[in-house]
């Protein structure tokens, strides 16, 4: 298979020149192969799970004091989970949906760290009958509900980062911001809750390794002043973000370990130690594949639509991501704009992709490393079918 964009192969020269640490896609002769043997349908993911667990296995040797727990929001297929299952790793949920999913699977509810800022009545009772111990919060109503349905449960207070040099930047949304945590930490006093960890989140994809750094500096205080307050802190939860190779350069995860030793190297070993990568675990491992319904050439613009789009699990482009993206033409490369298969408007994914111009209908679209937030994300809007899931 041809790489045909431009912009990406120089992309790639750069990135060797500013990453020394290789990583490794599914391998597109593999997908080449199963489109050869069993023809296409419609638009599927193809996942290699071994990739997956050499991610877990990576994570885990750059960061020996840091235990892994998947987001799995990313990609909960089952077989994804399953291979994390097998290498140890622990899970986040931010729903009911997901903690049977992974009881299902055998995971204790204990490994389960239920670290949505925002959590339903409901679902705080069913996680506490279910056995879940851990909780997040980030502000005084959340400290005050958890309490009231679950006393004794274990809770971390998500406290904001800064979120500089992350593509999808959370800093907002949630974390409770230094001058509240003092009242924080006295009502949760108050009310004899154990409040005995810290957590924050840098930003999905974040490129920049010292936000962790001042993330884990900003929980030192915090440790601090529940000590102060008669607190018992023992655990760090250092979130996700932890970013993968899509068109631009990336600090590896053995750079971003370099950091987060180092700042970590100070915590007594009473503090555990955990982080919540997402798409870190899942992203190299899999490509979708999807194909060019039509094209239509209107007032001099090219456009071509593929039977997946906005809907159809390629949303993250939305917020800016650009993925590489490869076909089998070999004509010179020319501006596109691409659009999904549906009548809605939003469903426009890029503007000006350079890919040859001898593109046609029935073409298929390669994109790597789309493991994460695409299949998770689709919906059948439109009467389109939902990706498959196709693991080798
Ligand atoms: C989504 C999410 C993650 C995973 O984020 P990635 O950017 O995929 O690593 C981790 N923790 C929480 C609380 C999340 O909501």
């Amino acid at each position: 298979m041809k790489k045909l964009s431009t912009a990406a192969v120089q992309q790639q020269t750069e990135n060797i020149i500013f990453d020394t640490h290789p990583e490794v896609s599914i391998d597109l002769s593999l997908v080449k192969a199963k489109l050869a043997q069993e023809g296409y349908q419609h638009p599927f993911l193809m996942l290699d799970t071994a990739i997956v667990r050499n991610k877990a296995r990576r994570f885990k040797a750059a960061m020996p004091r840091v235990h892994p727990h998947y987001a799995a929001k990313a990609n909960p297929d089952p077989r994804v989970l399953k291979t994390l299952i097998e290498e140890g790793v622990g899970f986040e949920i931010a729903s009911i949906a997901e903690l049977d999913l992974l009881m299902s699977l055998g995971v204790p509810a204990v490994e389960i760290f239920y670290s949505n800022p925002m959590k339903s009545r409901a679902y705080i009772q069913y996680a506490a009958e279910k056995g879940v111990e851990w909780y997040v919060i980030d502000s005084m109503e959340e400290l005050r509900k958890i309490v009231s349905i679950k006393p004794d449960a274990k809770l971390y207070l998500r406290v904001d980062t800064p979120n500089i040099g992350s593509d999808w930047p959370l800093a907002g949304k949630f974390g409770t911001h230094l001058v509240d945590v003092r009242e924080i930490i006295d009502e949760a006093v108050k009310l004899h809750a154990d409040l005995a960890g810290v957590t924050f989140h840098v930003g999905s994809q974040c490129r920049n390794p010292q936000n962790w750094r001042v993330g884990i500096e900003r929980a030192k205080t915090v440790f601090a002043s529940m000590r102060e307050a008669g607190l018992n802190p023992r655990l760090l939860n250092l979130g996700g973000g932890y970013p993968v190779r899509y068109v631009k350069p990336i600090p590896a995860i053995e750079i971003i370990a370099e950091v987060i030793n180092e700042a970590i190297a100070d915590l007594p070993e009473t503090i555990r130690i955990m982080a919540e990568p997402g798409r870190y675990l899942v992203s190299d491992s899999a490509c979708f594949v999807c194909r060019v319904v039509g094209t239509a050439v209107r007032n001099g613009k090219r456009w071509m639509y593929w039977d997946a789009g906005i809907f159809g699990g390629i949303i993250e482009v939305s917020e800016g991501l650009r993925y590489e993206i490869l076909t089998q033409r070999t004509g010179s490369p020319v501006p596109w704009s691409i659009a999904g298969p549906t009548c809605d408007s939003v469903d426009v994914l890029m503007h000006d992709e350079m890919l040859p111009e001898d593109i046609q209908e029935d073409d298929f679209i390669f994109i790597p490393n789309a493991g994460a937030y695409t299949t998770s994300y689709a919906s059948n809007f439109n009467g389109f079918p939902l990706p498959d899931v196709v693991v080798v």
